[in-house]
């Protein structure tokens, strides 16, 4: 009613200004009027007005049309390039109409998209999700929305949020794509950041600037074996058990001093960090706000347990591989010395092997040769004395050559064996003088010997067998080279050692020669040499005892003057409390001995033979045994034996087992076992068995008589 009240009023309007332009055009030419057809007049007036009204609505259409096409213009500008996509569908899905950033989004011109169905230009999966938004729109009338992906060819998939209504006619329904591929992708990535932190072995936690823990992954959850709801808010060490904070925490370091800090956190560095706890690097990055203000810390650490164990263990692997390569070194060292010492040797056997064939065909040629002479029929007495005197001395020439050529094969090889044990020095003094007194006596010559310490302090842990090797060979020598004069040896005590000397006045030995005497075959350069007969390796075994007792040698000499032999032993002794014999020993002692009652024990005849016919001397009844029973039963009824020689092999019972049933019966007797082997051990074995003293076959006359003395002398 209003709208018409207007229009009328319009109408009105135009009335009344086509009227005035009438009035205003009939001034300028008045029409000649007719008075008597006043209707016509009236007619043609109106007919004008019209005309004239219609005139100024056309041009008002004009401008409305005009206003109307600029409108249109504006809304499609606005309709294309409005930055969401604008589509119409039908209800089967059949794009109407679309606006160009729809176009662009489909990825075609909007011509050829126009017919086509709309869900065909989304992925597979979202299709059946458009589809029921399509249908929903369509059947509840009301604003739809969905999310869908656009997958065309050869574009990258666009994810966007479609919101829809069915337009008014209710064919066709309009849809506002909006494109949220940035949106969606950050999503995304933060999805995947969220994940790998929180799947990550490594922990990872955050803290606020006050050091109040506001959140950790996984891994630290798990590692701490608590939820984040009971990490948030507490102290990063409260989390872990500990009374304070770190030293050189690295959040700590990070919030304060605003950049990256690393540290490790170890029992090693933290004294109120159990072991159980672990070996960690933990590595803090300070977090700002905005305006750069640090708000906190984020901190990542790794368990460095087993690469600290593995460290430890390859230092440990590395210090033992160290002294392995110090060991082969060493070993390397040796085996060069080794080789070097074996070309030596191979040197020396050649020259070692012409001495031997040498020094073993002499004696066996004199011995042979003199044999034979013996044999010739019409020898004088005298003739045959000297002929036994030559086959004597080369076979005890001989044997010594062998014992030397054992020794020395001994050393050389590394098998003498050292056998240290208390012994009593005065004693093998004592033993020496008496077993070289009668060859140095038969020379005319003096000998003499001084024990400088009481019997209870000349005790000193050594191997005694050596020490009588060393001055056997010494005072052997002394003979050997001296023609007149005298001979002593004695002991002194010097510090921690023992000093020993063995004095001669004999030939002496040049000043150039003095070194070179006591090594293998080196015999002093002197003219008449083979009248002295040696091999020349007693001083170097001599020197080799030394060496392995702990002591030096050396000598003095003066060619024509004489020679003195000297060299130390480690004096180690305890002093015994008891004491035996408080007066050092001199070679002032009496040597009678009384007719003593012996048993020979022996199996083999010719040893016998020379047993007997040795020992006579002292021997006022020889008994006989053959086997270890009979040298018992021997025992058994005589039980004033005063010496056994007991040999060790025997048939039926060996020497060392007789002697122990003896022992059984007869601690008094003294015991004295023959061997054959002549080797290292064999005197511990006999005085282990129960026999007093040892002596090696070839039994020598001085050396039994030697032993007598030792024992029964008065
Ligand atoms: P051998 O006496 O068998 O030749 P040694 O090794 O015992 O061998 O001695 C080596 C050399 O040292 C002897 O050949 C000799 O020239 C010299 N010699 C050893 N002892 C004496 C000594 N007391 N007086 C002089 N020369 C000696």
């Amino acid at each position: 009613m209003k709208k018409q009240n207007e229009n009328l009023t319009d109408a009105a309007i135009l009335r009344q200004k086509a009227e005035e332009i009438l009035k205003a055009r009939k001034d300028k030419s008045p029409l000649v009027s007719d008075a008597s057809n006043a209707d016509t007049l009236k007619l043609i007036h109106e007919l004008q007005v019209h005309q004239i009204e219609l005139e100024m609505q056309n041009e008002e259409l004009v401008i409305a049309k005009e206003k109307a096409e600029l409108a249109e213009e504006k809304y499609t500008e606005l309709y294309d390039f409005a930055p969401s996509g604008y589509l119409s569908l039908t209800k089967e899905g059949v794009i109407a109409e679309l606006n160009f950033v729809a176009a662009r989004m489909l990825g075609q011109e909007r011509s050829k998209l126009t017919k086509k169905r709309f869900d065909f230009s989304l992925s597979i999966d979202t299709q059946t999700t458009f589809n029921l938004f399509l249908h929903d729109i369509f059947t509840s009338k009301v604003k739809q929305s969905c999310e869908v992906t656009i997958a065309t060819e050869g574009n990258l998939p666009i994810y966007v949020t479609i919101e829809g209504i069915v337009s008014q006619n209710g064919e066709l329904c309009s849809l506002t794509l909006i494109d949220i591929t940035k949106r969606i992708l950050a999503e995304e990535q933060l999805r995947f950041q969220a994940h790998i932190i929180d799947n990550s072995p490594v922990i990872a936690a955050y803290h606020d600037k006050d050091l109040n823990m506001q959140w950790a992954n996984k891994a630290y959850q798990k590692t701490t074996g608590l939820s984040l709801e009971e990490i948030k808010g507490r102290k990063c060490y409260e989390v872990w058990n500990l009374s304070k904070p770190c030293r050189g925490c690295p959040v700590i370091a990070a919030i304060e001093t605003g950049v990256n800090a690393a540290h490790e956190l170890t029992p090693d560095n933290q004294e109120h960090w159990p072991e159980t706890q672990g070996y960690w690097l933990s590595q803090a990055a300070p977090v700002r706000d905005k305006q750069g203000v640090i708000i906190g810390a984020t901190e990542f650490a790794i368990d460095i347990t087993e690469r600290k164990n593995a460290e430890r263990l390859i230092q440990g692997k590395s210090e033992e591989i160290a002294a392995q390569n110090e060991e082969l070194k060493q070993a390397n060292v040796e085996l060069i010395a080794a080789k070097e010492h074996a070309e030596e040797s191979d040197r020396l056997k050649s020259a070692f092997l012409t001495n031997m064939s040498h020094e073993i065909r002499t004696p066996m040629n004199g011995i042979l040769g003199f044999s034979e002479l013996l044999k010739e029929p019409g020898l004088t007495g005298e003739r045959q004395q000297e002929y036994i005197r030559i086959i004597e001395k080369s076979g005890a020439r001989m044997l010594n050559i062998i014992n030397d050529i054992v020794d020395i094969s001994k050393i050389e090889a590394n098998l003498m064996n050292v056998d240290i044990k208390d012994s009593n020095i005065n004693e093998i003094m004592e033993f020496i003088y008496i077993f070289f007194k009668p060859q140095v006596e038969e020379k005319g010559m003096h000998f003499r010997f001084k024990n400088s310490l009481p019997t209870k302090e000349a005790i000193i842990r050594t191997d005694s067998e050596k020490v009588y090797s060393i001055l056997t060979n010494l005072v052997k020598n002394a003979i050997k080279y001296s023609r007149e004069g005298e001979i002593e040896f004695g002991y002194l005590k010097k510090d921690d050692f023992l000093e020993f000397y063995v004095k001669d006045t004999g030939i002496g030995i040049p000043n150039d020669r003095q070194e070179a005497i006591f090594k293998r075959f080196i015999q002093a350069d002197i003219e008449d040499r083979m009248a002295y007969k040696g091999a020349g390796l007693g001083l170097a075994i001599t020197k080799a005892y030394v060496g392995m007792l702990g002591g030096k040698i050396w000598v003095e000499s003066e060619e024509g003057i004489g020679s003195t032999f000297y060299f130390t032993l480690p004096y180690n002794s305890e002093p015994k409390k008891e004491t035996i014999d408080p007066q050092p020993a001199s070679s002032e002692k009496n040597d009678t001995i009384r007719k003593l009652k012996i048993l020979v024990a022996e199996d083999d005849e010719v040893s016998e033979m020379l047993l007997d016919v040795t020992v006579k001397m002292f021997g006022k009844e020889i008994l006989k045994a053959r086997t270890g029973i009979e040298a018992i039963e021997a025992c058994r009824n005589n039980a004033d034996i005063d010496l056994i020689l007991m040999d060790i092999r025997m048939p039926d019972m060996g020497g060392y087992e007789a002697t122990k049933q003896i022992r059984e019966f007869n601690r008094e007797v003294i015991i004295i076992a023959q061997t054959a082997y002549g080797l290292t051990g064999d005197r511990d074995k006999a005085i282990e068995a129960g026999c007093n003293d040892y002596i090696a076959k070839p039994i020598n006359k001085i050396e039994i008589q030697a032993l007598i003395q030792k024992y029964f002398g008065e």
